[in-house]
Parts: structure tokens; C-alpha cells; sequence
């Protein structure tokens, strides 16, 4: 049985799904004004693997993630890079695009956006106005705080508190200064869009509750992000759906901890951060992915070079293995099958999983699982084949699907492939420089290939290699 710690109840829960058919999720996704930073990439990676174990657990998963288009910080840029929102936008989400591609994190069924989803931001708000959640100022609208009485209730602040802290921000049209915007009055220059309360654009928080409900419905099952993200953003989910839907909103809220670095708080304004693409330049995504999975995914993460490579190197025993044993398996034997409780490590697997996505444990069975395999492998002759197609069975459900850190394509097998592309690749243009009557270019590839151990051997079909290792 899954547990997960639920920041709302502040408890670890059981899991139980409102619908064992489909469970729904919705993480808060991006601003797509710049990079992501790999603090961000750490929430995002995790919740891959909650979405990847619960599909490990047999279950259909709907994921939403949100793209968040609109907004401040994407106008500033856009007036600092003198071209439209729009063009600023685009580069971003495709470069999002290219860096999850990279994280390995799968994809979500929806993004939504929120410049796609105006009608009904303006509807929840209409919506909430009707019930009296929202008052209009001069084409400014703001959620009445103090009307819904849970607010506070998933920070675990209560209103009086919030209120003696809150900066009292210099606007007169709010009642109360916790107040937040939902739709705010056009500013000359900026984007905007009609609505019954003239031009503008809405806030933050409304997209969010606005297109998790138009895709996951008024209740869903996990609501997940950064732990920054609990006050004031989720709270204000809450307060936006409940108040709109008169529904509970959410079961589960997950929220993943910061990636500190040197025990300081990475972010943007305090300008300590490094972009998810940089540190892939320099990472391979398995051992970034390990990174995270080795610590608890609520608690802080010291971001660590060391640490980083010490996950590269180890993960070589992973690869190692997975070569021996595609080696192995090549050669088809039947013989010995010795004793592997191989059954005991998935339990092991799902138990550490279970309890409240202890990857860091989970990585540890795995680790655990390939010395085993290596001790059997190392005393036992001429081992039946089946022994290997289930180490490869359990690394690929356990590792490579929920986990994510295991590339089969970097082993010796996807190597011999790459090779045998490569030297494809270069038989053709060898032959291309021989039409073009290039012979020092054709003589050079043809001698240079030799002396790498590959000989090019010509004939009436056309040219073939032979590798002698
Ligand atoms: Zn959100």
C-alpha cells in the first residue's frame, strides 16, 4: 500500500485513489520567460517518478502540467528583449521542451496554457463574483480573503498572522492586504484580453485553478510542486476552486524541497542558480536523476558537484553489469539456474517506494541487487540464460522505468550501434569523395579507418567493414 505525506493533513496517508481507473494529477509547471533552473528540475524529476510509480503499480495516470504565459516577469523580458510576449514565450516553452526531453521526465497529456484557456479564467472568476469571492475595483479584481474560512489551512497560518506580516502594499483598491488579484486592469503597452470588467489579463493563481479544473474536474487526486509554491499559490488554489466549485478541491498535495546551494536558497533574484541545461552539459541525465532520488524528495538538497559525479561513477556498475549480462544473454546458454530470490528485491523495491517515495532507499535495493547479481555471476559456471533476461527484466521496471537511471543505449550494445553508424556514415562519404574524383580524401578515410582497427573492403555491391578488435 502507498503511503504519501500529505502537506494538507500534514500526516503520512495511505493512498487511495478517488478513482482506481484514472488517478489525476496536476503540477504547476513553469513561467516561460527564461531556463529552468535545476532546483526546478529537481520538482519536476520527482514528480516524474511519483507519476512513473504509480504507473509501475498498474495504474492509469492522467498528468497535467501547466505553462504559465502570461505574467510580469514575461512582459519585463519582453520589453528588456524589445520583441512581443509572444516571441519570448515561444523560445521558452520549446526550450522547456528540450530540457525535460533531456531530463527524461515523460511527458505530461496536457500542457495547458493559459493564454489558451482565457474563457474559462473568466468564467471561475465571473463565477466567484457571483458567489461574492471577488470584488471589481476599476477593472481590477480581487478575491475576498476573508470571505472563505479555510484560507490558511494548508500553510498552516491563520489569517491574523498573515495579515500582522503581510507588507502592506500600496493599494488602495484592496479590502484587506491579503487580498490577491484575479483579473488585473490592462497597463498601456501590455497584453491583454476583454472581459466583462474591461481589459486586462488575469492573475497567477486563477490559471491554475482554472485549467486543473477544465481538465482533471473539480476534485483530483494529487496536486504537486515546489514547497515554495504552498503560500501564498496553493492557498490560493484552494480558496479560488473550492469557493468556485463549493467542492473539495484536492486529496493529496505533494511538495517537493528546495535545491539549496552552499545551504542557501537557489532562485533567480538571488542570482546563485544554475539553468537545468547547464549542469546537463556537464551530467549525464541518469546520474542528475540519481542525484535527487539519493534525498528525501520534501526535505532540502545541498547541490553538489561532488555528489553528482560520485552518482556518475556509480552508476557505471549499473552499465557494467547490464553489458556482461546482454553479453551473456547473446549466447543464449542453457545450463545451471542458481538460487535468486529475485522476487525479495522487487519487494524490496516497492516497500521502500511505498513508504512515502523513499527513492533514496530504492536506489540502495538497486545497488544492492547488482552486487548480487556480480557475486552470482562471478561463482557460479555456465549460468542458464534465463537468470539473465530476468536481471534485465528487473533493472528495466525497477531502474530504467520508475527511476530513470539507467541508459540502455549508453551501454556496450547501443556503443557497437553508434559505431556501426558511424562507420557507415563515413563509408559514404568516402565513396562521395571517390565520385568527386577526391582521392587523397577517400585514400585518407580508408587509412585512417585501418589504423582504428575497421577495414573498409570494396566490391562490384558497394563497400562493407569488418572490425578486428
Ligand atoms: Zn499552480
Amino acid at each position: 500500500m502507498l503511503k504519501i505525506y500529505n502537506t494538507f493533513s500534514k500526516t503520512v496517508e495511505e493512498f487511495i485513489p478517488l478513482d482506481p481507473n484514472e488517478i489525476k494529477i496536476y503540477m504547476c509547471g513553469p513561467t516561460v520567460y527564461d531556463y529552468f533552473h535545476i532546483g526546478n528540475a529537481r520538482s519536476f524529476v520527482m514528480a516524474d517518478i511519483v507519476r512513473r510509480y504509480l504507473e509501475y503499480k498498474g495504474y492509469k495516470v492522467k498528468f497535467i502540467m501547466n505553462l504559465t504565459d502570461v505574467d510580469d516577469k514575461i512582459i519585463k523580458k519582453s520589453i528588456e528583449e524589445k520583441r512581443s510576449a509572444n516571441e519570448v514565450t515561444k523560445d521558452y516553452i520549446s526550450a522547456f521542451f528540450d530540457d525535460i526531453t533531456k531530463l527524461k521526465i515523460k511527458k505530461a497529456d496536457v500542457y495547458p496554457k493559459a493564454t489558451e484557456h482565457m474563457s474559462d479564467i473568466i468564467e471561475m472568476i465571473k463565477n466567484l463574483e457571483k458567489r461574492q469571492f471577488a470584488y471589481n475595483k476599476n477593472g481590477n479584481v480581487f478575491y475576498d480573503v476573508k470571505k472563505f474560512n479555510k484560507y490558511g489551512k494548508l500553510s498552516g497560518k491563520n489569517i491574523e498572522e498573515l495579515e500582522s506580516g503581510a507588507r502592506i502594499e500600496i493599494n488602495e483598491e484592496k479590502k484587506d492586504p491579503l487580498d490577491f488579484s484575479l483579473w488585473k486592469k490592462a497597463k498601456k503597452g501590455e497584453p491583454y484580453w476583454e472581459s466583462p470588467w474591461g481589459n486586462g489579463r488575469p492573475g497567477w493563481h486563477i490559471e491554475c485553478s482554472a485549467m486543473s479544473c477544465k481538465h482533471l474536474g473539480d476534485t483530483f487526486d494529487i496536486h504537486a510542486g515546489g514547497s515554495d509554491l504552498i503560500f501564498p499559490h496553493h492557498e490560493n488554489e484552494i480558496a479560488q476552486s473550492e469557493a468556485a466549485n463549493n467542492k473539495p478541491f484536492v486529496k493529496y498535495w505533494m511538495h517537493f524541497g528546495f535545491l539549496n546551494i552552499n545551504e542557501e536558497k537557489m532562485s533567480k533574484s538571488l542570482g546563485n542558480f544554475f539553468t537545468a541545461r547547464e549542469v546537463l552539459k556537464k551530467y549525464s541525465a541518469e546520474a542528475i536523476r540519481m542525484f535527487f532520488a539519493q534525498a528525501y524528495y520534501r526535505g532540502p538538497l545541498n547541490f553538489s558537484e561532488e555528489l553528482l559525479a560520485s552518482a556518475e561513477k556509480g552508476l557505471e556498475k549499473i552499465t557494467n553489469l547490464v553489458d556482461k549480462v546482454n553479453d551473456e544473454l547473446k549466447k543464449n546458454n542453457s545450463g545451471v539456474k542458481p538460487e535468486f530470490d529475485i522476487q525479495s528485491f522487487y519487494k524490496r523495491f516497492e516497500e521502500s517506494m511505498d513508504e512515502d517515495l523513499n527513492t533514496s532507499q530504492a536506489v540502495a535495493v538497486i545497488f544492492d541487487f547488482v552486487k548480487e547479481v556480480n557475486r552470482i555471476i562471478a561463482s557460479t559456471d555456465n549460468i542458464d540464460a534465463s537468470l539473465y533476461g530476468n536481471v534485465i527484466t528487473f533493472l528495466t521496471k525497477t531502474a530504467d522505468n520508475v527511476l530513470g537511471i539507467v541508459d540502455f543505449n549508453k551501454t556496450a550494445a547501443g556503443d557497437d550501434k553508434l559505431i556501426g553508424e558511424l562507420v557507415k556514415l563515413l563509408i559514404k562519404l568516402r565513396t562521395e569523395a571517390k565520385q568527386n574524383k577526391n582521392y587523397k580524401l577517400s585514400d585518407t578515410i580508408r587509412d585512417r579507418l585501418k589504423e582504428l582497427g575497421v577495414d573498409l573492403q570494396d566490391s562490384k555491391e558497394g563497400t562493407n567493414y569488418k572490425i578486428s578488435k
